[in-house]
């Protein structure tokens, strides 16, 4: 018979082969992979000494740190269930998550000490301070004997619950096996080795990060604790820290890149970017800093990343024209499962020829088990057995997907279809340029027109007008956006754009 795959597994092994190896380095404090593995375990006894029992709900209120490393690593071995809160959520919003998935207790930092009291109380659940030494330690040491059992695969490990950007945010329910197999997918895509310095641009409570969790450990690298954006501190790391890896969305990288204290790298670093589409203008800046830039695409409801264009040494002077579009190709996490289809409204593939668009379906082991608690989205999101991304794509004749844009992001303008991203890539090419957001304004002759919300470089001064003619030479007159608004682009917690904002200010 075989062992069930779980994510718990990595630092069991890591605590053997790399058992020397620094593992955590969060602030002042750095853990060995023997410590690590010890503090796990003991977190299992605390765990159960505290009440939790296989299947109850575990609530993180907790910032980049060794405490949301620990619990990873703990919850599946101890067979309960990780609920991750986005650090940035309001008190009404976790405490709705934390009604709505039943946890039992919370686990906060020193950070969020406040709000974790507030919300434990008003949910009548008890809460733990976990990290800042002192108390946290002690119960740590008094904690009794590891308390393990062994996962099914098909487990439930984890609920992470999406943004919520068009309503309630929703608990999606990941699967041990899942978590093994993306965590595995990102180690190799990443190029993570134990001589891997992986700095945290991420956020871990965020499906985009979790799976570097175990990823770094799987290769036995360095996990190196970042608790804030804080472009200057991460050139410092850049550059005196040893930090040979970090993934971020293509907003966090572009903060990076216009940081004033950023200058070309003595070495290279691997990039992972993806949650959102990537500029070519950005992704040239960063192989020009020294970057090496790998290009993910993937969802909440996939376990994060699952369709990857992996940076190559042939790429090497080449430019990020490879890059740019996302040329994926299923990650390997995936690869024993049916391949990605894009599909008609009617469920049938579209031709492979390279412009017929389609929706992107994907299933496999790395799809969610649904939507915990709803049955209704969870229906909603299926057909045939696959996923629904609701983004659009197009299948290139030798076998890649190329992805337009969502759906709900097009510009559909006189009866054609606006690729709100291939508007964005015009005008992000513009020198003055740092970002743009180009979503539809309702029009009475055209139905919807295009209109580009743009952040231009401090002390250019740039006008509508130059930027309009810009784009006039560079795409066909129905997609040139009617408007230019100079301003900052509101964003979400992972740093995505929410076109919705932008949306709901031109209707
Ligand atoms: P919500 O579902 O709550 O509205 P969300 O869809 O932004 O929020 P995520 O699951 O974090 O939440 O994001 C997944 C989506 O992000 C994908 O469906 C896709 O639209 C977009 N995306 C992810 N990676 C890429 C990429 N590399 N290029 C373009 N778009 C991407
Ligand atoms: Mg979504």
């Amino acid at each position: 018979t075989f062992a069930p795959l779980s994510p718990g597994a990595f630092l069991t092994r890591a605590a053997q082969a790399f058992a020397g190896r620094t593992a955590i380095v969060d602030g002042d404090l750095s853990f060995t992979y023997a410590e690590f593995h010890r503090r796990v375990l003991q977190l299992t006894g605390l765990l159960d000494a505290a009440g939790v029992r296989p299947g109850d709900r575990v609530a993180a209120l907790c910032a980049n740190s060794h405490v949301m490393l620990e619990l990873h690593s703990a919850i599946p071995l101890h067979g309960s269930v990780l609920v991750p809160l986005n650090t940035r959520l309001s008190v009404p919003e976790i405490s709705y998550i934390l009604k709505h998935s039943g946890a039992t207790i919370l686990f906060a930092t020193q950070e969020f000490a406040d709000t974790a009291a507030a919300v434990a109380g008003a949910a009548g659940i008890g809460w733990v301070l976990a990290g800042g030494g002192g108390d946290y330690e002690q119960r740590l040491a008094d904690a009794p004997a590891p308390v393990l059992h062994e996962p099914r695969e098909r487990g439930l490990l984890a609920i992470n619950y999406t943004s919520g950007t068009t309503g309630r945010p929703k608990g999606v329910m990941y699967h041990h096996r899942g978590a093994y197999l993306q965590a595995v997918a990102m180690a190799y895509h990443s190029r993570l080795e134990p001589a891997s310095n992986y700095l945290w641009t991420l956020p871990m409570f965020h499906c985009d990060g979790w799976c570097f969790t175990w990823a770094v450990t799987a290769a036995g690298g360095t996990h190196v604790c970042l608790r804030s954006i804080d472009t200057a501190e991460i050139w410092r790391l850049l550059r005196d820290g040893g930090v040979t890896h970090l993934s971020a969305a293509p907003t966090v990288l572009t903060m990076i890149a216009e940081d004033p204290a950023g200058a070309a790298l003595e070495r290279t670093v691997a990039v992972g970017t993806g949650g959102a589409p990537p500029s070519p203008a950005l992704l040239s800046r960063m192989s020009r800093l020294g970057f090496e830039v790998t290009h993910l695409y993937g969802m909440t409801e996939t376990f994060g990343p699952i369709m990857v264009n992996q940076w190559q040494p042939e790429w090497d002077g080449a430019g990020p024209d490879e890059i740019s579009v996302l040329k994926a190709r299923q990650g390997i996490g995936n690869i024993v499962a049916r391949p990605a289809r894009v599909v008609t409204p009617e469920g049938l593939d579209v031709p492979a020829d390279g412009k017929t668009m389609g929706e992107l379906v994907v299933s496999g082991n790395d799809v969610m088990l649904g939507y915990y608690r709803d049955p209704d989205a969870t229906a909603a999101a299926t057909v045939d057995g696959c996923l629904r991304t609701g983004d659009l794509a197009v299948m290139h004749p030798d076998g890649y997907v190329e992805l337009r844009d969502r759906s709900k992001d097009v510009i559909i303008s006189g009866g054609e279809n606006i690729a709100s991203v291939e508007v964005e890539r015009v005008l992000d090419a513009h020198p003055d340029v740092v970002e743009s957001a180009v979503v539809g304004r309702p029009d009475d002759r055209w139905g919807e027109v295009p209109v580009g919300y743009v952040t231009i470089r401090s002390g250019r001064d740039l006008s509508a007008a130059e930027l309009i003619d810009f784009a006039r030479t560079r795409l066909a007159r129905f997609k040139v956006p009617k408007e230019i608004v100079f301003t900052d682009l509101p964003k979400t917690s992972t740093g995505k754009i929410q076109k919705n904002v932008l949306r709901s200010r031109v209707r």
